[in-house]
C-alpha cells in the first residue's frame, strides 16, 4: 500500500499558552494519538515530535526500529524538525498553532498541509480576509489595534456585544472576549493581554454546525456529513450526527460551503469547518480547522472512513474512502475535567460502558485539569430515538449538563 512514513509535530502549544496565559494548558495530543491508532491498523509508520517523552500519541505507537523513534522535542527548535524531516516522507500537524515559518524550511519530505495554508489559518483575521475575498459566507469584521481607541471604533461600526479575539493562538475560546459595554474596553485589553486582535459583529445563530471536509493532493474534496455542535461557555461539549433538520436544502449547502471553502487552500488533509445557522437558513463560517478536528471524532464510530484514516489517506496520497455515514444517529460527548480529580472522568466512564452503542476514548493526559479534554464518548443507534435514550443516561451521569 504505502511504504512512506508520517512525522505528525505535536504541540508546541503549552510553552506558548503558559507564557500568555500564565497556564499551562497543553494543544492536547489526542488527535494525534488518533491518527497513530488510525495508522497502526495499516501499518503506516508515524513518528511523532512533541515536547513530552510521553504524550498521549506517542503512546499509542512503539517504534518499529529505532531509526523511527519518537523524537522529544519542541517544534521551535530547528534541530529536532530536521531531525524529523529527514526521518519521514511526509510532514503533517495535528494542531495549527506551530511555527509555520520553520516547518516551511524542512527540506526533503512533502508537507500537508501547505506551510502556506497553516500560517493562512493560523491568523483568524487572516484567514476571515482570505475567505472573504474567495466568496465564503463570513460575516462582519474589523481589523483593530490593541488600543481603547481602536475598539471602541470597532464597537460603534459593529455595535455590541462585539466578539473580539485574539488573531493567533485561540483554542476552546480562550482569546475570545464577548464586549457588552464600552466600559469593559480595558478588561478585554487586559484579558487578551495585548496580543494582536481583530473585532467581529455578534453573530445572532440559531445553531452551531460544522462539515469535516478531506482534500486529496490532487484537490479532490470530499465532505463529510453535517453535523450539530453545542458549545457551553465556548466549549464543544456535544456533536450530534446527521445534522436533523426540515430544511431539506441545509445540508448539501452546507457541505458545497465547506467544499468550496477548503478548495480555496493548498495541500491535502482533512479540514474542520465551523459554521453559523441563521434562523432564515443562511450560513456563514466561523473558522477553519487544518487538522483533524474535534466535530470529526464521530466518524471514527459512525462513517465508512474515519477522518484520521482519510488524513493519512490524503496526505499519502492513496485513495480517499467514503465519508457517508454508516450508523443511523450518532452522538459523540467530550469528557472535560471538572477539577484536578481523575473521579468524575472515571465515574463517567464506568457509566459509558454500561451503555449499548456507546464507546470510551481516553486521551492518556497524566494530569486532569478544569475544562481539559481528557477523553471523549461516541454513541451511535438505531434511531433518533433510540440515540436519545442511551444519551441521556450519559447526561444524568453529569454534574451539570451541558444541553
Ligand atoms: P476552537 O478553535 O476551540 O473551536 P476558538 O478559540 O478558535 O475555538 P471560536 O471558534 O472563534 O474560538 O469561538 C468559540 C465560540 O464562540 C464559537 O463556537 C461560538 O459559540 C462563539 N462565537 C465565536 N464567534 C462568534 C461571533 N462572532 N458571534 C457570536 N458567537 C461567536
Ligand atoms: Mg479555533
Ligand atoms: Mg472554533
Amino acid at each position: 500500500m504505502t511504504d512512506k512514513v508520517v512525522g505528525v509535530l505535536g504541540e508546541i502549544f503549552t510553552d506558548l499558552l503558559r507564557w500568555i496565559f500564565k497556564k499551562s494548558y497543553s494543544g492536547g495530543g489526542q488527535l494525534g494519538r488518533m491518527l497513530a491508532a488510525a495508522a497502526s491498523l495499516l501499518n503506516i509508520k508515524i513518528v511523532i515530535l512533541d515536547v513530552g517523552e510521553h504524550a498521549p500519541a506517542k503512546q499509542v505507537l512503539a517504534p518499529t526500529s529505532t531509526q523511527y523513534a519518537h523524537i522529544d522535542g519542541s517544534f521551535t527548535d530547528q534541530a529536532r524538525i530536521r531531525e524529523l524531516a529527514a526521518k519521514v516522507d511526509v510532514l503533517t500537524v495535528e494542531i495549527e498553532h506551530v511555527d509555520a515559518n520553520a516547518l516551511a524550511q524542512a527540506d526533503g519530505c512533502e508537507i500537508h498541509p501547505s506551510p502556506g495554508t497553516i500560517k493562512l489559518i493560523q491568523d483568524k483575521l487572516a484567514q476571515k480576509q482570505h475567505l472573504q475575498s474567495r466568496g465564503c459566507p463570513v460575516s462582519d469584521y474589523i481589523a483593530v489595534d490593541s488600543t481603547v481607541e481602536s475598539i471602541h471604533a470597532a464597537a460603534k461600526k459593529l455595535g455590541l456585544p462585539l466578539m473580539l479575539k485574539s488573531r493567533t493562538l485561540a483554542y476552546d475560546g480562550r482569546g475570545n472576549f464577548v464586549l457588552r459595554d464600552f466600559d469593559e474596553v480595558p478588561t478585554a485589553l487586559a484579558a487578551l493581554g495585548n496580543r494582536p486582535l481583530y473585532a467581529e459583529k455578534w453573530v445572532p445563530f440559531t445553531h452551531e454546525i460544522a462539515v469535516m471536509v478531506v482534500r486529496s493532493t490532487s484537490g479532490e474534496v470530499r465532505a463529510y456529513p453535517v453535523v450539530e455542535t453545542v458549545h457551553k461557555e465556548n466549549v464543544c461539549h456535544l456533536v450530534f450526527a446527521p445534522l436533523r433538520t426540515r430544511d431539506a436544502t441545509l445540508s448539501r449547502r452546507a457541505q458545497a460551503v465547506a467544499e468550496d471553502a477548503i478548495k480555496t487552500f493548498e495541500g491535502a488533509g482533512v479540514f474542520g469547518v465551523e459554521m453559523f445557522l441563521m434562523d432564515d437558513g443562511g450560513l456563514y463560517i466561523n473558522e477553519i480547522a487544518p487538522r483533524p478536528h474535534n466535530s470529526g471524532h464521530y466518524t471514527i464510530e459512525a462513517c465508512e472512513t474515519s477522518q484520521y484514516e482519510n488524513h493519512l489517506r490524503a496526505i499519502l496520497s492513496l485513495p480517499l474512502g467514503s465519508t457517508a455515514l454508516k450508523v443511523p444517529s450518532c452522538a459523540m460527548l467530550n469528557i472535560i475535567g471538572l477539577s484536578s480529580s481523575m473521579d468524575e472522568v472515571t465515574d463517567l466512564t464506568n457509566v459509558a460502558l454500561t451503555v449499548p452503542g456507546a464507546s470510551v476514548h481516553l486521551y492518556g493526559k497524566s494530569e486532569c485539569r478544569k475544562g481539559r479534554k481528557m477523553g471523549h464518548i461516541t454513541v451511535v443507534a438505531e434511531s433518533d430515538a433510540a440515540l436519545r435514550t442511551r444519551l441521556r443516561v450519559l447526561l444524568e451521569a453529569l454534574p451539570s449538563s451541558p444541553i
